[in-house]
């Protein structure tokens, strides 16, 4: 028997705890290929140890290893970052002499920003670019990586004079330099890419946007490009009829034609005003909420907006997100900061009493206004707003208590999306990183590890669909993003819910035990409606602006045929608001095709049209938004149908036979 030339092994530890052996030197893509041709051929990144790598970067020592696709995050993220790339590439073969500055993914695609020096790219390039991107992305040439000594990088850069890649290399130490390179194009990158051009099917460019170089408006404006790439020519397809349908029902369109919020130069950006339409909607979102969290034993509390800078020393909110805060005013010798969260506040409501273990858990709730500095560039309509008004509470609890909290806290979520009609939704859990403890997160490793486990055993015990992401959490424990979908396909990152094992020492939390000793709460903080600016800019594209009729602004219009049935059509809308119905009189002298156009353009779910024969009758003909007429009805029945549609919350009409 011949001798067997050894050979070294390594362990490769997959999702599900398997563990496989390889050559020492395998790649992601290798690791594929033993699993299957088919998962070889979908395959775009893997995660090995935590982080996101190319599938043909040799792995030398034993890892647990991820395979990430198209319907992963890290694949999609990863997929769009190389189509960075490959614009990069069609961009500067067009335009010689272009510099670039950095070319990241985004929620739906990517984007580059880049110095055109005085040559500008119009929205007729855009078509050119793509043709090109088409045929580079067609010659199939792999991402190749290369490690790359500090000092090579800048004489490379030096010679290109490109003063955007010198000034990232500043930051970056022998080792952690790496260059790409796709044709004909070479970049600075840390990676990863897919492993070749080819896998990008389908290609639209987006949008030409300016952007300050570094996000400051003293810098250098640059070309910021926008565009989205797909596996293949049918998922395009469908993105942009989703686009489509998704312009119909923007929200900032929808908001203004339906008068449910304003903006005002003299308020300032980012500022939203409700008008008495959007305050309807917020106030039935607060009574739900409000039902709901009473009945689960929370107790609801009121806090300032501003509070001093010891405080956010304390919580450790200053420094770490001292970007996100607007600057302090100074009175009385001390700095005074708008609150950019609810948290510490209800710190000191629990701390004004003494509380022992027959206390907890102690929650408490406000629909909590608080104030984040977001960049101009960066605001958007609902969604990036700079006031926010947030569906808080905090949960103060034992170790013992925690799961049942935390459970009851995620079956509050799903009763809301079922309220709601959200049938799609993930929650990603970030978890820390364990060499970034006592920078970005907080030095108790052991707390970490523990209480991480705990979340992940509620999730994995109450079948709620969810992901894990490394590196992501909040800086004082675990936190749950939570990402829903609207019936159109579109993602909104909803709320985010944390476990806090470290602000309750920082605020020196206690509570007493059974036998006397002091311990400090675990806290859940938890916003299931998130704020009422996102969570309302949701409803209105999912709805389509047709809210459900408790929801509705306006629930019933009351359309006379003619001016003889105006005293009938208010004593109608009289009876309907002692009941507690929003309803309204359309008394103008206008024909009743028109009245019935009007309304149904302002979505109103309700009409009740009167003329000789209803008020001879005492009844109403009603007409559904959107359906038509659903039968002539006494007041009284039409009364009690459209109650118990309020009172269940529910989108199904009462008076639609299914
Ligand atoms: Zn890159
Ligand atoms: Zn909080």
């Amino acid at each position: 028997m011949p001798p067997v030339k050894k050979r070294l092994m390594i362990n490769i530890t997959f999702p599900d705890g398997a563990i496989r052996q390889y050559d020492r030197g395998t790649t992601a893509m290798g690791i594929a290929k033993s699993i299957s041709e088919g998962l070889a051929r979908k395959v775009i990144a893997a995660g090995v140890n935590g982080q996101v790598w190319d599938l043909s970067r040799p792995i030398n020592e034993d890892a647990t290893v991820k395979l990430y696709t198209w319907n992963d995050a890290e694949g999609k993220n990863t997929f769009w970052h190389s189509s960075a790339h490959l614009m990069a590439e069609a961009v500067e073969g067009m335009f010689p002499g272009v510099k670039f500055w950095v070319g990241p993914p985004v929620e739906n695609g990517f984007y580059y920003d880049m110095d055109l020096g005085d040559k500008k790219i119009t929205e007729e390039d855009l078509v050119a670019i793509e043709k090109k991107m088409n045929e580079l992305a067609k010659k199939n040439s792999p991402y190749e990586r290369k490690e790359m000594p500090k000092a090579e990088a800048i004489k490379y850069f030096t010679a290109k004079g490109d003063e955007y890649k010198l000034d990232l290399l500043q930051n970056l130490n022998d080792g952690e330099i790496t260059f790409y390179t796709q044709g004909n194009f070479t970049d600075l990158c840390r990676g990863p890419h897919i492993p070749n051009t080819g896998l990008i099917k389908a290609i639209k460019l987006t949008n030409i946007a300016g952007a300050y170089w570094k996000g400051d408006e003293k810098n250098k404006q640059l070309t910021r490009l926008y565009g989205v790439t797909f596996p293949s020519q049918k998922e395009l397809d469908e993105y942009l009829a989703m686009l489509e349908e998704a312009k119909k029902r923007d929200h900032r369109k929808l908001g203004k034609e339906l008068g449910i919020y304003t903006m005002d130069d003299d308020v300032g950006p980012g500022l939203i005003m409700w008008m008495p339409n959007g305050t309807v909607i917020i106030e039935e979102l607060e009574k739900l909420a409000k039902e709901t969290e009473s009945a689960a034993g929370y107790k609801r509390v009121v806090t300032p907006h501003i509070a001093k800078e010891s405080m956010y020393l304390t919580s450790g909110h200053l420094p770490y997100y001292a970007d996100s805060m607007y600057p302090p005013m100074e009175m009385e010798g001390e700095k005074y900061y708008l609150k950019s969260m609810n948290c510490p506040h209800h710190h000191k409501i629990y701390a004004a009493e003494p509380k022992s273990y027959r206390d907890l858990p102690y929650r408490v709730a406000e629909y909590g206004t608080v104030y984040r500095y977001e960049q101009s560039g960066e605001l958007f309509g609902l969604m990036r707003v700079r006031c926010l008004h947030m569906n808080d509470a905090h949960i103060y609890c034992t170790k013992d208590q925690f799961e049942e909290e935390f459970r009851a806290v995620n079956e509050m979520y799903l009763k809301y999306f079922k309220i709601f009609g959200i049938d799609k939704y993930v929650m990603r859990l970030s978890l820390h990183s364990a060499d970034k403890l006592g920078k970005k997160y907080v030095n108790e490793p052991e707390l970490w590890v523990q209480t991480e486990a705990m979340v992940r055993e509620v999730l994995i015990n109450s079948n709620i669909p969810f992901v894990e992401v490394q590196d992501e959490a909040a800086f004082y424990g675990p936190k749950i993003d939570v990402q829903i979908w609207s019936v159109i396909g579109r993602e909104f990152t909803l709320a985010t819910n944390q476990v806090d094992f470290s602000q309750g020492r920082s605020f020196k939390l206690q509570y007493t035990t059974p036998d006397n000793q002091t311990e400090t709460p675990l806290i859940i903080h938890r916003a299931p409606l998130g704020t009422h600016e996102r969570f309302i800019g949701f409803l209105l594209e999912h709805y389509a602006g047709k809210l459900p009729v408790w929801l509705a602004p306006v629930q019933v219009k009351v359309l006379p045929i003619s001016d003889k049935f105006l005293d009938y059509a208010k004593t109608v809308a009289d009876k309907l608001k002692k009941s507690d119905i929003r309803a309204e009189v359309d008394d103008r002298n206008e024909k009743i095709g028109k009245k019935i156009r009007d309304t149904e353009l302002m979505k109103v779910p309700y009409m009740l049209v009167v003329g000789e024969k209803e008020m001879n009758d005492n009844k109403v003909a009603v007409r559904r938004q959107g359906v038509g007429d659903v039968g002539v009805f006494a007041v009284e029945d039409f009364l009690f149908k459209i109650k118990t549609e309020i009172t269940e919350r529910t989108d199904v009409s009462a008076f639609v036979v299914k």
